[in-house]
């Protein structure tokens, strides 16, 4: 690097403030286009270390991924091995070696961003960042040093944490969130989850696996109630039949630690009901975190929930400051967060970007998968546009068969008039995988005839998308036509 006055040192091109998964590829993406950028992140984990990838590397998609497929493996082998003609007379689990297993995976990808950030040529920078006005960013590193920056454009992606319930307040190690659920260091006998959402169920389902008598407790009356309702209830059919005790309509009123257990009061709509566990995690949702991260004069608006007000290119109140990820609008999720950091810095750097907000995939990874993308069948119906729809059940592939993961089915929703695809739907084996087709599929506004008319490997699992698309129109061969 030239000679440089300390003045110019502190000047950036772009400092994107959060490291995470939407503040990451924001920082290395303005630097491919040339720009000179700095990313300030201030996590630490439980040990002290600061690390980049934010709750998505650290605490939240990576981490629970890992337990995920440990637990999978663990449970297959009681479950599914005998089958396949395989005895194993007698697996056992060693949950610290499945937490080292894991810690290594997550310090592997977070140590793997600074090494992006230095190929890239993006300057990283470890502590707390603030945002005042004139774009100035003033930067405590994590040893109380101080730091004043300048740059053309900022970008906030503070992220997001977990909320807490008034009525069921954190109280490690008893009442938990997301991130101390994935670090309990033995199975608990019984654990209560409150929230039925994507995380608690995911996190349930590593417990149950396990061994814990899991309950979950719900609020709402209906399973996944933001899901195409046909896919909830499938996948309800088997979440129950692994064991997890999901209650549906169970709002909870009050948590107490009491010795070593938590006692649970939740109202089923006609008494109220009591519950003991050993651990409970609470998963109802989380807030867009942005403490400290504005001062007085940044220029910076929030919305009425705490978000950081953005227009559909991610613009705040304040020129040049630009903001993404979960501290936004729109679905809380890693890869749309990434996809915003990246438009962000292509808008910057004169380029063209565009997010396509309707076609962003969800995925539960629980055993089957659950994932969709576009319209559900009620919202369909709701809208009055005139619709058809094709399914496929797994029991009918033959992939599904060989792989004793014959569960769930494939759902493809498309318009009558056009046949453009609506919504696609998936409940079975990798469903998380197979999503990625549709998503492409409505990426390019392809029609079902489009699916009908696309050669699909044989046999695999993507065959299911296919016969969908065909019996969109009553035509699928491996399927009777309903
Ligand atoms: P974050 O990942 O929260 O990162 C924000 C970063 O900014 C943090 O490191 C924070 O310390 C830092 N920061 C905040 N303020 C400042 C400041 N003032 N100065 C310096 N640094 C600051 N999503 C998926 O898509 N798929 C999944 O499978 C999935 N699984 C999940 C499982 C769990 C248990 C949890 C909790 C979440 C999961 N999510 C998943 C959601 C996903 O983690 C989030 O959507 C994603 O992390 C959001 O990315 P982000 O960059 O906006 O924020
Ligand atoms: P998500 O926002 O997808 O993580 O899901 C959180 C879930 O927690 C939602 O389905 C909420 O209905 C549920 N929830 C919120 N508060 C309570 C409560 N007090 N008791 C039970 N469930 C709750």
């Amino acid at each position: 690097m030239p000679n440089e006055s300390p003045a110019n040192a502190d000047r950036f091109d772009v400092i994107v403030i959060g490291g995470g998964p939407a503040g990451y590829p924001a920082a290395i993406r303005a630097a491919q286009n040339g720009l000179r950028v700095a990313c300030i992140d201030e996590w630490k984990n439980r040990d002290g270390s600061p690390a980049f990838g934010g709750t998505c590397l650290n605490a939240g998609c990576i981490p629970s991924k890992a337990l995920l497929e440990s637990s999978e493996l663990y449970y297959r082998t009681q479950h599914e091995f005998a089958a396949h003609g395989i005895r194993i007379s007698a697996a056992t689990v060693d949950v610290a070696q499945m937490q080292k297993r894991k810690s290594t995976i997550v310090r592997g990808m977070t140590q793997g961003i600074l090494a992006l950030f230095k190929g890239a040529g993006v300057t990283p920078l470890q502590g707390h960042g603030q945002l005042h006005g004139g774009k100035r960013v003033e930067f405590t590193g994590h040893d109380g040093a101080r730091r004043s920056l300048a740059a053309q454009h900022v970008v906030l992606a503070s992220g997001s944490a977990p909320i807490e319930l008034r009525t069921a307040a954190f109280r490690a190690p008893h009442i938990v969130d997301s991130w101390g659920a994935l670090d309990f260091p033995a199975v608990p006998r019984r654990l209560g989850v409150i929230g039925a959402g994507v995380i608690g169920l995911e996190l349930g389902s590593v417990w149950r696996r396990l061994g814990a008598e899991v309950v979950v407790l719900e609020a709402l009356p209906d399973f996944l109630a933001f899901a195409d309702q046909q896919l909830a209830k499938e996948a309800l059919r088997h979440l129950k039949k692994q064991g997890l005790d999901i209650r549906l309509g169970a709002k909870v009123s009050a948590a107490t630690v009491r010795g070593e257990e938590v006692d649970v009061t939740y109202s089923d709509g006609r008494a109220e009901q009591r519950l003991t566990v050993d651990r409970l995690v609470v998963a109802v949702g989380r807030r867009p975190y942005t403490q400290d991260l504005l001062a007085g004069d940044s220029g910076v608006d929030l919305d009425e929930r705490g978000f950081i007000s953005v227009d559909e290119h991610c613009r705040t109140t304040a020129a040049e400051v630009w903001a993404i990820g979960d501290c936004v609008r729109g679905p809380m999720l890693a890869h749309k967060g990434k996809e915003e950091g990246v438009m962000v810095a292509d808008r910057i750097a004169g380029r063209f970007g565009e997010i396509n907000y309707q076609v962003i995939p969800s995925v539960i990874y629980t055993a089957p998968e659950i994932a969709w993308v576009g319209l559900t069948e009620e919202q369909i119906k709701a809208s009055g546009r005139a619709y058809k729809s094709g399914i496929f059940p797994f029991a009918a592939s033959g992939r599904a068969r060989a792989m004793e993961q014959a569960q769930g089915f494939a759902k493809i929703l498309a318009a009558k008039d056009d046949d453009q695809i609506l919504g696609v739907h998936i409940v079975g084996p990798l469903a998380g995988e197979l999503i990625a087709e549709a998503v492409l599929a409505m990426e390019y506004s392809a029609s079902s005839e489009d699916l009908q008319r696309t050669i699909h490997a044989h046999p695999t699992l993507a065959e299911a998308l296919h016969e969908a698309a065909l019996n969109v129109d009553k035509r699928a061969i491996d399927t009777l036509n309903r």
